[in-house]
Formats: structure tokens, C-alpha cells, sequence
């Protein structure tokens, strides 16, 4: 394998730490660990790997081929999008996962097809996946074999009274299913305190580094630090311009560093001008605009840096969140397959 010029330095203490952050927080009840979307891009098998090691018993993906991918790791996968006909070959073989049923057509067709354990989501307010409370108090899931009942917050990252809306309309089903455990709070859904716990807890974006609220600042560690090494260096006459569009204008000699990062890679244009990367305590800004594959940064005060040396894009969560205006969850989603992924 050639090494790519561009790589995502994965920090496997700081994962873990951050689950045992959440899990102390979640108090009695167990912590999961949400892997859709491939970890959160930061590779599903190798989070997994690692949280069941440090002893997480409950994780999530969206679909069936996410819970194909991680079979053979010996951990019990649930499968937030329910079953749909497509999926019911491989919902019944694969022994490891089960679905989380999310309408009355997915129950009917898990019990017609005879499935055996599964856990069902209960919509309390948001609207989006998972089944009316009226139908599950009227008895749609009388004598299925129900692991967990679970539902979803919609602002758990906002101290609204939508929130205990949620929990009371939630806590109202408790007894009225033949579920074994419940399950609401996602990451900041923990940090809503022990009346959002109940049974089982289901961080994702925390787990990765994402802090949304203030109990976990100075608490949830970055896990994810992209580092991308320099093609070129060159000097930039003072009144030349630097790249697509020439949006930017020397006002003095600059050295640039052109580092191998771009839109392609899930570096945005909204980090034109505004993006930067570090070399130990040195700032070097991103100049002009973000480019398919290529960012020029401002290396002016790092004479040392040349070709072939690697620098750390700036990428905390939060920081970054503020200053794209993207989400936390599109900064690390984002990040694309050129990436060498090197766990320490
Ligand atoms: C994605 C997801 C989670 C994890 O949410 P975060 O906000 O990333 O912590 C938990 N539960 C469900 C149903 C989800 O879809």
C-alpha cells in the first residue's frame, strides 16, 4: 500500500475515555456506542474493536449491510432502520443483530417472518422514525420477544420543555410492553441527567469527540485530527494572487505550503480564508479558496516546514462547528475514504 499524503490520526485512548466518561454519567444504566455511518467515519470495526474491549455491550448502526460489516466481531448489533422486505434474508441469518422495528408494517412482517428477539422505537414527539404510543399501548407488540424499547430525542442538545415532553410521554410506556430494557438518551440526551438514562444509554457523537453542551467541555476528548502533508512550498511576491478565483492578494512577500486536502476529502469551501493548521504552537491560516484536492496554507512564520512534511489541520469539534457552520456530526461524517485511517 502506498501511504496517502492525507491521513486521519485516530486516538483509541481518547475513544475509550470518552465512553467511560459517558458511561459513568449515564449513572446505573448501560452504555452503548452508536457506529452508523461507518463509525462515524472513523471505521466501524475499529471503534467496535475497541469499546468492547473496555466492555460496551450495545451498539447501533442504521442498516443491515453496516450490521453485515461487523459479524464476525462477536458483538450484538441493533439495526435502527427496522426491516424492510429487502432486508429479511439477511435480518434472519445473521445471529449477532436484530432490528429496531419502526412501523406497524415492520412488526407484522418480523412476526410474520417468525424473527425472534428484536427492539422497537417508539416515536414520543419527533417524528421522525419509530411507532405511534397510542399503537403500542393498544397491545401491537403483545408477546414479541422485545429486548429494548426505545425512543429519541429531538433537542436534547437545548434545555427546551420538548425534552420532558419526551421523557414523560416515554415513562408513560414503561409496564406496557414486554420489553426488558428502555432506551432514550443519545449523547447529549446523558447529560440531560439520571431521569433520561433509564435502562441503556446511546452516545455517538460524543463518543468521537463532539461536545454540544456544557457538561461535557474539559470532559469528552478529540479523537480525530487530520494531518495532511506539504506537495509544495513557494513564495508568493507581494500583489500575486493564490488560487481558484484569485480571492486573495498578497499584501506582502508570503510563503505558502500547499498541503494535499480539498473538498473531495470533506474539507469544505466554507474553510476558505477562515480553516487553518498547526505545527506545534504555530498557526498557519488557510489562503483563498478550498480546492478539490489542495489548501494553501500560510507557513510565513515556519521557515523549517517543506516538502514532504506533515502538518495537523485545526479540527476540534466545537471550534470547528463555530467556525464552518457546519454540524459536528457533517465535520467527522464528512471526511472521506482518501484519508489513510492510523489508529494510536
Ligand atoms: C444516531 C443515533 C444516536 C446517537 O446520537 P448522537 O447524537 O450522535 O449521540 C442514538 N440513537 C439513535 C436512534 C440514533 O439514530
Amino acid at each position: 500500500m502506498i501511504p496517502a499524503p492525507l491521513r486521519l490520526a485516530l486516538d483509541g485512548d481518547a475513544l475509550v475515555s470518552n465512553w467511560r466518561t459517558l458511561a459513568t454519567m449515564s449513572g446505573g444504566a448501560a452504555c452503548g456506542a452508536a457506529v452508523k455511518a461507518n463509525g462515524y467515519g472513523l471505521g466501524a470495526r475499529e471503534v467496535v474493536a475497541r469499546l468492547a474491549a473496555a466492555g460496551c455491550r450495545d451498539f447501533f448502526v442504521a442498516t443491515w449491510a453496516e450490521a453485515l460489516a461487523l459479524a464476525d466481531l462477536g458483538v450484538t448489533v441493533c439495526v435502527l432502520h427496522g426491516v424492510r422486505d429487502e432486508d429479511l434474508p439477511a435480518a434472519l441469518n445473521v445471529v449477532t443483530a436484530r432490528p429496531v422495528l419502526n412501523t406497524v408494517q415492520q412488526v407484522r412482517r418480523w412476526r410474520e417472518a417468525g424473527g425472534g428477539a428484536c427492539d422497537v422505537m417508539v416515536d414520543t414527539g419527533m417524528n421522525r422514525l419509530g411507532l405511534r404510543p397510542e399503537d403500542v399501548a393498544a397491545g401491537l407488540l403483545d408477546g414479541l420477544d422485545i429486548e429494548t424499547l426505545m425512543s429519541h430525542l429531538a433537542s436534547a442538545d437545548e434545555d427546551v420543555p420538548g425534552n420532558a415532553a419526551q421523557r414523560d410521554a416515554f415513562v408513560a410506556l414503561a409496564g406496557r410492553t414486554p420489553a426488558r430494557r428502555m432506551s432514550l438518551a443519545n449523547s447529549a440526551g446523558i447529560a440531560l441527567g439520571p431521569d433520561y438514562a433509564f435502562d441503556l444509554t446511546r452516545p455517538g457523537i460524543a463518543l468521537y469527540g463532539g461536545v454540544q453542551v456544557a457538561a461535557f467541555e474539559g470532559r469528552i476528548r478529540q479523537v480525530v485530527k487530520p494531518e495532511v502533508q506539504i506537495l509544495q512550498r513557494r513564495l508568493v511576491p507581494t500583489g500575486q494572487r493564490v488560487g481558484y478565483n484569485a480571492t486573495w492578494t498578497a499584501s506582502a512577500d508570503t510563503e505558502l505550503a500547499i498541503v494535499n486536502l480539498g473538498y473531495a476529502d470533506g474539507y469544505l469551501r466554507c474553510f476558505s480564508g477562515k480553516g487553518g493548521a498547526h505545527v506545534g504552537e504555530l498557526a498557519l491560516p488557510v489562503i483563498g479558496r478550498v480546492s478539490m484536492d489542495l489548501v494553501a496554507l500560510d507557513v510565513s512564520a515556519a521557515p523549517d516546514l517543506a516538502e514532504g512534511d506533515w502538518v495537523a489541520m485545526d479540527y476540534a469539534l466545537p471550534e470547528t462547528a463555530a467556525l464552518s457552520g457546519l454540524s459536528q456530526y457533517e465535520l467527522i461524517t464528512g471526511l472521506g475514504a482518501r484519508f489513510d485511517r492510523i489508529w494510536a
